[in-house]
């Protein structure tokens, strides 16, 4: 496995694989890998002849007020997981190396970029976008692989890509639990004993959503208040939304159709965690 930090390095190694016609799979990640990072590397491996993954934590992504010099990091690990997974090449940039002084340039999906976590992280989107072009630039990928984890975020790249005419498939993968159900994330690592188990109120918001809706229950609105009743009754959970949209359009629904996201934030503490389920032709996603 190759370690790369700079451009040259890494556009030398891709002309070569191009020219040779090998397929390119591309997993971008903040580092600090778990289980759900390594499943987007383990489906690169499968469908592609050579996995490049990147290391980079985007200071853009992050707000002023937010946790971007903190988020947690540990380079040596994530490179003997990826190690023992057989990928082929890590890009592991410097900040100055995809921001040199005078950057100028973004990327913004309208609309989308407004909603659930775009609205209490302004910037967020624009920050993700910005950087993923940059990456999909460098690295040529034929399939980038995502996980539903980030659904927005998935949503957000897919109309991207689409608007763009990038020449790249996304391909979205299932959300990674913890063996208790926690959304497997670098930031739990933030989480005191007691809030790991406040923590598990996110997925068990998700699961009454689920128990009322094969019960029978088709409206949003009484889903939705349900699940915020369940999230208050925690002490150490503060709601930062609990959201039933149209998949694609993340527009609120009514009424429970065919293509549906429920996804919430929650600070549990000052830790703000996400987690989502997907309806899918009348069909639980997870
Ligand atoms: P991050 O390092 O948080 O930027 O995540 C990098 C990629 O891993 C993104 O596509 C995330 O959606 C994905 N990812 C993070 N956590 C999980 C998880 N628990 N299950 C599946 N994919 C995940």
């Amino acid at each position: 496995m190759e370690i790369v930090s700079t451009l040259t390095e890494l556009q030398k190694r891709i002309h070569t694989w191009k020219k040779q016609g090998q397929k390119i799979g591309f997993v971008p990640t903040m580092g600090f890998l778990h289980e759900g990072h390594l499943s987007l590397v383990r489906e690169s491996k499968r469908r592609s002849d050579v996995t490049v993954v990147s290391i980079f934590v985007n200071p853009k992504q992050f707000g002023p007020a937010e946790d971007y010099q903190v988020y947690p990091r540990d380079p040596e690990r994530d490179r003997a997981l990826l190690e023992r997974e057989g990928v082929e090449l890590v890009f592991y940039p410097p900040v100055e190396v995809m921001y040199p002084e005078g950057y100028k340039t973004y990327v913004e999906v309208e609309d989308l970029q407004d909603k659930l976590c775009g609205k209490s992280r302004p910037g967020h989107f624009r920050g993700v976008c910005t950087v993923v072009l940059k990456l999909f630039n460098l690295v040529q990928p034929d399939e980038a692989y995502f996980g539903w984890k980030d659904a927005q975020q998935v949503i957000i790249l897919q109309k991207m890509v689409e608007d763009l005419n990038l020449p790249v498939k996304i391909v979205p993968l299932p959300l990674v639990r913890d063996h208790d159900g926690l959304a497997l994330s670098s930031r739990n690592t933030y989480l005191s004993p007691e809030e790991r188990r406040a923590a598990l109120v996110l997925k068990k918001s998700l699961d009454l959503a689920e128990k009322l809706m094969v019960e029978g229950e088709r409206e949003a609105g009484r889903i939705r208040e349900k699940m915020i009743e369940l999230i208050s009754a925690e002490p150490l959970a503060r709601i930062d939304y609990v959201e039933i949209v149209d998949l694609k359009t993340l527009e609120r629904l009514e009424t429970i159709g065919d293509q549906v996201l429920i996804a919430l934030a929650v600070f549990i503490g000052r830790t703000r965690l996400i987690d989502n389920l997907r309806i899918v032709s009348g069909g639980i996603e997870k």
